[in-house]
């Protein structure tokens, strides 16, 4: 590595001969073609290697360029939704103790957070009203059967969620099973049918016989 002498006079012709430099790189790299795979192998020992000047400059840039890495981040996602999606699942299985641990610990330290929670759900328009004898019809205008996968429901879904302001009245009930429930969580506008949430990227396991079926109700 140049010594910060040497750097800082490079930095400085550089700055000087800016249009100079830049035409002559040009030149130079018009003559001598990269190898891009050969280059990124090379990149990859070295970085290997120097795992120390690897993180330190990475840390800078991220720290210059905050707004580029967030929207980066954001058009990367959206791209392999699946790959960070199958990411997220493998980390979990593998360090599922501990995160369960650190989801309790969040919630023992942020009392504030469950009390509103609570509040929202016992805020909603319905709550008090609607009874066992509801939910119950309810479930059986679905065949007490998951709306989104048509396997055994488990748990009672929001239309339109209570964290988005929606109700208790049964006419926003319907069964879901804990895992489609789960995947749901609070989306709703323009995910209310299979097919808009098949659309819209959710994934949800169901069988083409009983894709059909609901999609006929
Ligand atoms: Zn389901």
């Amino acid at each position: 590595m140049p010594s910060e002498s040497a750097k800082k006079a490079n930095r400085k012709y550089y700055l000087l001969h800016r249009q100079e430099v830049l035409e002559r790189s040009k030149v130079w790299h018009r003559l001598h073609p990269r190898d891009k795979a050969a280059t990124r192998i090379k990149d990859r020992e070295w970085r290997k290697n120097h795992p120390e000047y690897d993180k330190l400059h990475c840390n800078k840039y991220n720290a210059t360029h905050r707004e580029k890495r967030r929207l980066y981040g954001i058009s990367y996602r959206a791209k392999n939704l699946e790959k960070v999606r199958e990411g997220y699942r493998s980390y979990y299985s593998k360090h599922k103790t501990k995160r369960i641990a650190a989801v309790i610990q969040y919630a023992k330290s942020h009392p504030e957070l469950s009390k509103r929670k609570r509040a929202t759900r016992t805020h909603a328009p319905g709550y008090g009203y609607t009874n066992k004898k509801h939910v119950t019809a309810r479930w059986e205008m679905f065949g007490n059967k998951c709306w989104i996968c048509g396997k055994e429901a488990t748990t009672t879904d929001h239309v339109k969620p209570i964290k988005k302001g929606g109700s208790h009245w049964p006419a926003n009930l319907r069964p879901a099973c804990a895992k489609c429930n789960a995947s749901k969580s609070a989306k709703w506008e323009g995910l209310n049918t299979v097919t808009e949430l098949k659309q819209g990227g959710l994934k949800c396991k169901l069988s083409a016989e009983n894709f059909n079926k609901l999609k006929a109700s």
